[in-house]
């Protein structure tokens, strides 16, 4: 009853896949790269910010520094919180918006392409913020990325700090949902195994409701991502990501290289991503 009702009202358009796509091209051409803890980092996020506030949404930054590999260095998140009622659980959408240092990687599809969809998500349900069942954060996390291999002074320290300050804000929380590389234009989205199990279910009922379900399925793979500190919080947390981007099946070519450009995602990939991302809603109990 609740998808239905909320597939009528929460609609996720070509004009809103169109935004996503736009500002995901805004940021790679104006923001390349953005790596962690950079003057560039920080200017690409003051351009979601600005990108995010012109959709509706009430966007503040939060900067904050942490240890890493090359000394202390200084990070921005950005949360942006819709608000139906005080009294509503609450549901996390999640995007980073980094890029990998060391790679030369524009990071179209693996930062840029779910930054711009959050921002079109931002856009329809600051919209929509009556009809909403939840209150809906919106984070755009910086430093996902590791500079070596992922460790705890090393990757994830926006989602660390996210996770962190959700668990000091006492909110209660149905879902957090990790959204990363889901502009390929070779779509094919996977579940992977580490997640909450009622949330994978949620998101592969969810894919029905959307009518997307052929570009939906659940693996027993685990993947590494910016959910997992949610997790590891003791948040329920779902990841939704392509893992596999490349010229040919599992080749995985474009990915963390130059080859990650706007010409390998699409507008119609954001479109699939975005009816899914919303229609989840419908489906948390
Ligand atoms: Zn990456």
């Amino acid at each position: 009853m609740l998808a239905a009702l909320l597939a009528a009202t929460l609609v996720f358009s070509e004009a809103d896949a169109a935004r996503a796509y736009a500002t995901a091209e805004g940021l790679v051409a104006g923001h390349t790269p953005r790596d962690a803890g950079t003057a560039e980092g920080f200017a690409a996020a003051t351009y979601l910010m600005d990108r995010a506030s012109a959709a509706g949404g009430d966007v503040r930054r939060d900067r904050f520094t942490a240890a890493t590999p090359r000394g202390t260095k200084g990070f921005t998140n950005l949360e942006c919180a819709v608000v139906a009622s005080d009294e509503r659980p609450w549901v996390v959408y999640l995007s980073h918006y980094d890029t990998k240092a060391g790679v030369d990687c524009p990071g179209a599809n693996d930062g840029a392409s779910t930054s711009g969809l959050l921002v079109a998500l931002t856009g329809v349900l600051a919209r929509h913020r009556r009809d909403l069942p939840f209150n809906v954060l919106l984070v755009w996390t910086d430093g996902e990325e590791c500079f070596g291999r992922y460790a705890p002074n090393d990757g994830f320290w926006g989602a660390r700090r996210a996770a962190a300050r959700l668990v000091a804000s006492g909110r209660t929380v149905k879902a957090v949902i990790g959204l990363d590389m889901l502009g390929d234009r070779d779509l094919q989205i996977i579940l992977p195994h580490n997640a909450t199990p009622r949330l994978r279910q949620a998101v592969l009922a969810a894919a029905k409701t959307a009518g997307v379900a052929d570009k939906v399925a659940a693996t027993g793979d685990c993947v590494k991502d910016d959910h997992q500190e949610f997790l590891r919080a003791g948040f329920p947390a779902v990841e939704l990501i392509d893992f596999d981007y490349g010229s040919r099946p599992g080749l995985n070519d474009y990915w963390h290289t130059p080859q990650d450009t706007m010409d390998k995602i699409s507008a119609e990939s954001l479109l699939v991503a975005g009816r899914l991302a919303l229609a989840v809603l419908g489906e948390l109990r």
